[in-house]
């Protein structure tokens, strides 16, 4: 940490546009995890992989390779 790196994007991080993502439940943790369609499925949480869709309430699950 030197203390010269400056993120990209300081102030974007609570700028989540709704209409641009996709509401998960973890399935281990339980939480809300809003992702966008291009980042990977994973809780942000917990780190877990094995997400529940919302709106199909269908379980999305991936493994790692
Ligand atoms: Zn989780």
């Amino acid at each position: 940490m030197s203390g010269t790196y400056q993120p990209p994007n300081t102030s974007s991080r609570d700028d989540i546009k709704e209409g641009n993502v996709i509401y998960y439940t973890c399935g281990d943790c339980a939480v809300r995890v809003p992702l966008e369609p291009s980042a990977p499925i994973r809780c942000q949480k917990c780190g877990a992989r094995v997400l529940y869709k919302e709106r199909t309430k269908r379980m999305v699950q991936f493994e790692a390779r």
